[in-house]
């Protein structure tokens, strides 16, 4: 067996202990003589997984008894469309504000434009390619909006935002989908968190969303299977939840705590980018496309002087185990995803094999 680097922006990375942990209890889970995968969502051991994923993701981000935790399907995307849909209220204030960062922004915004007549930029980056994020004295907020949306990292573009935004009373919804769990966020400044699991929490198929209980339940006539109260109301299982995902997500959160919880996450990745980061602006023949101010932890991007090689850095970076380092197309070059998960040795590896390449190829 050979692991390499994987440096995806998702699906991506998982602890090394937590893929051992489920490979042990894949055919018999702790006694019960079945896979997690066979099992009822309604038996003792599945109850208990799903209790236990919820209590330590409460724990390791200090979310409040004001705050439902769901576990949904449908991805971060469907929540592009639920969270207008459960958030929009009496026809006087039928307004929601945007933040434009990037793509998943874009998406997200068009999204809210098909239930809200009133949808606001509040802000954009995008004639500088979402180069960088607005600064708060840049968001022009309308104090009647319904919420405002925000995505905290923008995982193609690889921007992150250094502040929390302030919303006044005006409820912030946060697409965290590409840096939960990666720093401490002080839940009770926020409206909604989601995100897609695919990143930091586990794999993909659970999306995560930690909502105040008061924005829920604004809606009558929903679908029951896209309103935040009745999922809440059956502790997520109003349906069959994913079991499997729920379950990798619980020992992702186990392994969190273990390394000493968000704080910890934080020292590790501040390192791990920073590192990356002093690489590439050390030298003229790598180069970074975001402003230093708004970069990401997660997810860097970052091209060659001379564009012509990108095809043999990612050939040579492959066949030394550096694997999924290709830019998305709207930024080209390169990307490197440093989640949680992701080893300070992986981040060693791939600056070693870049100064490497510069000095044969430069
Ligand atoms: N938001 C962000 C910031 C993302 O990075 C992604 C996926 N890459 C999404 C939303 C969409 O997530 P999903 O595929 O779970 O719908």
């Amino acid at each position: 067996m050979k692991r390499v680097f994987n440096f995806s922006a998702g699906p991506a990375v998982l602890p090394l202990p937590v893929l051992e942990r489920a490979r042990d209890e894949m055919l018999d889970y702790r006694g019960s003589g079945m896979s997690v995968m066979e099992m009822s969502h309604r038996s003792k051991d599945y109850m208990a997984i799903i209790a236990s994923a919820e209590s330590l993701l409460r724990e390791i981000m200090g979310i409040g008894d004001d705050y439902a935790v769901l576990f949904l399907q449908g991805g971060a995307s469907l929540q592009f469309s639920m969270i207008p849909m459960n958030l929009i209220t009496a026809p006087a204030s039928q307004s929601a504000d945007y933040v434009m960062t990037g793509s998943w922004s874009e998406k997200a915004c068009s999204e809210a434009k098909k239930i809200f007549t009133d949808v606001r930029v509040a802000a954009s980056s995008k004639s500088v390619n979402y180069s960088r994020i607005p600064t708060q004295q840049e968001l022009t907020l309308n104090p009647d909006a319904n919420y405002v949306h925000i995505t905290s990292n923008n995982t193609i573009f690889g921007t992150e935002y250094p502040y929390l935004p302030d919303t006044g009373s005006v409820p912030l919804v946060v697409d965290a989908s590409s840096n939960i769990l990666s720093r401490p966020v002080d839940v009770s400044k926020h409206g909604i968190i989601y995100a897609g699991a695919q990143k930091n929490l586990g794999p993909s198929g659970v999306t995560v969303v930690i909502i105040r209980k008061d924005l829920m339940g604004r809606q009558a006539n929903l679908p029951s299977m896209l309103d935040f109260q009745a999922l809440a109301k059956e502790g997520s299982m109003l349906n069959t939840p994913p079991t499997y995902a729920i379950y990798i997500l619980g020992l992702v959160l186990e392994w969190v705590k273990e390394q000493g919880g968000v704080t910890a996450m934080e020292q590790h990745n501040i390192r791990k980018a920073n590192k990356l980061y002093a690489a590439i602006d050390n030298s003229a023949f790598y180069l970074c496309p975001t402003e230093p101010l708004s970069r990401s932890r997660m997810n860097v991007p970052f091209t060659l002087a001379k564009p012509e090689l990108t095809d043999a850095f990612l050939a040579g970076a492959k066949a030394a185990g550096l694997v999924t380092l290709k830019g998305h197309r709207s930024v080209g070059g390169m990307r490197a995803s440093l989640y949680n998960a992701m080893p300070e040795a992986g981040v060693d590896a791939l600056i070693a094999f870049m100064q490497e390449f510069e000095r044969t190829q430069g």
